[in-house]
């Protein structure tokens, strides 16, 4: 071979947006340190508390976990001896709890179903039929479903909520208006697929998110203005 031929580095090919995403995650863990999420006992309790926080801030979900724990309710099995109406009032400090009793109940009526309530099983089996399965749930949307998937059986799923497509999209990695859907794909065919990862750099997207990149996006001192090169972020 001539000195002057160039040849292609060894090993695989570089990444640029995997690359780029792991500098952004190292830069929120510096400035944030690790999240801890998501907060649980057991499996059930992390996924019940995924069900009882649509829709509002993680405190009121909280309190009805604490309400569930106190009556010694809070696992599969004690929620699924409860009628809906008792359920609802235990939890109604989650907000529309009617509609999210019915919810619990449906999931933890499928997990007892499907496994008896233990969750090594979900651990374990091939994960589109499983996602699929949950989907299937009354109630249960994407986020959902891949919050249980990720935090309560550690399986390799980016819940790429809100707060992850807003952020994302400022920096150009997403398009603007990504689908849940689509913002997804593009997260777990550019990561690693470790579940620590995608846990910890999702609740580092919505730390970021809740302490800069709100509705009117405050740069000025945010841990990922050095990723924007000096441009405006993109209009989302
Ligand atoms: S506030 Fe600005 S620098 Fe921070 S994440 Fe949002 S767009 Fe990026």
């Amino acid at each position: 071979m001539s000195p002057r031929t160039r040849s292609a580095p060894p090993g695989p090919p570089v990444d640029p947006v995997k690359a780029r995403l792991l500098r952004l995650h190292v830069a929120l863990l510096e400035r944030f340190g690790p999240q801890r999420w998501w907060p649980g006992r057991t499996p059930y309790e992390v996924a019940a508390g995924a069900i009882l926080t649509q829709h509002t801030a993680w405190t009121n979900a909280a309190r009805a976990l604490a309400a569930l724990r106190a009556r010694r309710r809070l696992s599969a099995r004690g929620v699924a001896a409860l009628g809906v109406a008792a359920l609802a009032r235990l939890i109604r400090p989650a907000g529309t709890y009617r509609v999210k009793a019915r919810r619990l109940r449906a999931f933890t009526r499928w997990l007892l179903r499907w496994s008896g309530g233990r969750w090594a099983p979900l651990r374990r089996a091939p994960l589109g039929p499983l996602r699929r399965e949950l989907l299937a749930v009354p109630g249960l949307g994407p986020e959902t479903v891949d919050a249980i998937l990720l935090y309560a059986a550690g399986r390799p799923v980016f819940v790429a909520d809100a707060y992850a497509r807003r952020v994302l999209a400022r920096h150009r990695v997403l398009p603007p208006r990504a689908t849940y859907e689509a913002a997804r794909a593009v997260l777990e065919a550019h990561l690693p697929s470790d579940p620590a990862l995608f846990n910890e750099f999702h609740a580092l997207l919505v730390a970021v998110g809740k302490a800069h990149c709100r509705t009117v996006p405050r740069c000025a001192g945010c841990p990922l203005a050095f990723d924007l090169g000096g441009r405006p972020p993109a209009r989302t």
